[in-house]
């Protein structure tokens, strides 16, 4: 099911840059960081001199890294000593760049064994976006909130803009017709905004909907009523586009292969389904970006018709799953899929060329070799730091 797939998707460019774009399950867009940090081949200037820029009195180069696009900021970052504190400063300060990060990760102490995400690089985000599967009132004890935010703060200490996002579906029981947009943030949502550090900007965004779900993101705002002061939860317009994955750690050792295996995993399903998300846009973007073309559903008995964007999109995840495998793309989109899909083929076979020796290594439950192997591993997670056994055990459930 691709039921959250965002609004506006069709408006942005399709080519080899969508390679590496992964979707959550419900069809929400995921950027890894390498496509961030693209360059757009259609504009790349050739090798920018950097050396002449380093020629430049320090206080003019600060001021040329104001002009800078990510791209070349990216680049000055690893190239200048100098300009390095800045340009990374005005790199992470880009007000539409949020980081998602793991909120099962975090929720489980945040342990940088545990995690797949490059630890050095968590202290230079400034907008974080902190994604769970599922936020249940159970385990969200105030205490648990307080450790959660905690961990927020000491791993992320930059990180002045927090959105909170859930990936289950909302749906309190309000009276039918009652359009969404008017239902109030569920409770457990707003204890998380109340109990967030007060020099935090906190968000909060939440699936809702029926067929196609839609992301409603709120903020907490300070209402001053004479020496009164209340907090509030209120609803934004606009909501982030796609966050952007955070680079992965280094792996190491046979823990390193596990998560690594682990990850990738993960990583081919959701760049599957982002093809199938973006394979919906390709078709809205020939037939609406710079013209206007409507056309008819594809699938055979069914006399849909699609005036506008969106629409298409919409009757794909309103309809049954096999209705949305029967449209075509057309050219150039056609080749560049078919390219998408032989990138994902070569990941595959690398992902199955490590995974067979490792469980050759990992060994039969209840042998020899599986003894051995256990030892080794839980001796290099111990020399790794605080780690989360239950999350662990859970990992290596994948091989059994
Ligand atoms: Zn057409
Ligand atoms: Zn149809």
């Amino acid at each position: 099911m691709v039921r959250a797939i965002a609004y506006g998707n069709w408006e942005q460019p399709i080519d080899a840059n969508i390679f590496g774009i992964r979707s959550t399950w419900q069809g929400e867009l995921r950027i890894p960081f390498a496509c961030h940090i693209h360059q757009p081949s259609s504009t790349a200037p050739p090798n920018i001199p950097f050396h002449q820029f380093a020629r430049l009195p320090a206080e003019l180069q600060l001021r040329v890294l104001q002009f800078c696009d990510k791209p070349t900021l990216f680049r000055l970052m690893q190239t200048s000593h100098l300009i390095r504190t800045e340009a990374t400063k005005l790199f992470f300060s880009d007000p539409e760049a949020w980081y998602c990060v793991e909120g099962e990760w975090l929720e489980m102490g945040g342990h940088p064994s545990d995690g797949l995400h490059d630890i050095d690089f968590l202290p230079c985000i400034q907008r974080l976006h902190v994604e769970f599967n599922l936020m249940d009132e159970k385990t969200w004890t105030d205490g648990n909130i307080r450790n959660f935010w905690g961990r927020v703060q000491c791993l992320f200490p930059q990180a002045k803009n927090v959105m909170v996002g859930d990936e289950s579906i909302d749906s309190p029981p309000h009276p039918v017709g009652s359009s969404t947009a008017s239902w109030p943030p569920p409770e457990l949502h707003r204890r998380v905004c109340q109990l967030c550090p007060p020099d935090i900007n906190v968000f909060v965004s939440i699936l809702r909907g029926d067929g196609r779900l839609k992301r409603t993101l709120w903020r907490r705002v300070t209402i001053q009523d004479d020496d009164n002061e209340t907090q509030e939860l209120d609803e934004c317009q606009n909501h982030p586009g796609p966050s952007i994955i955070v680079p992965h750690k280094p792996f190491r050792g046979q823990v390193g292969i596990c998560q690594y295996l682990w990850s990738q995993c993960w990583a081919i399903a959701n760049k599957e389904k982002a093809l199938r998300v973006l394979g919906l846009a390709a078709i809205e973007r020939h037939h609406f970006h710079g013209r206007h073309e409507a056309f008819g559903c594809p699938a055979p008995n069914c006399d849909a018709w699609f005036g506008r964007p969106e629409e298409f999109t919409t009757h794909v995840i309103r309809t049954a799953r096999r209705h949305d495998d029967s449209y075509v793309l057309l050219e150039p989109y056609q080749s560049l899929f078919a390219d998408g899909e032989k990138t994902l083929e070569e990941l595959r076979q690398r992902q199955r060329e490590i995974e067979g020796p490792f469980l050759r290594w990992w060994g039969k439950y209840g042998s020899d070799e599986r003894r051995a192997a256990e030892k080794e591993f839980l001796r290099e997670l111990e020399q790794g730091g605080p780690f989360s056994k239950q999350r662990w055990l859970s990992t290596m459930e994948m091989w059994e």
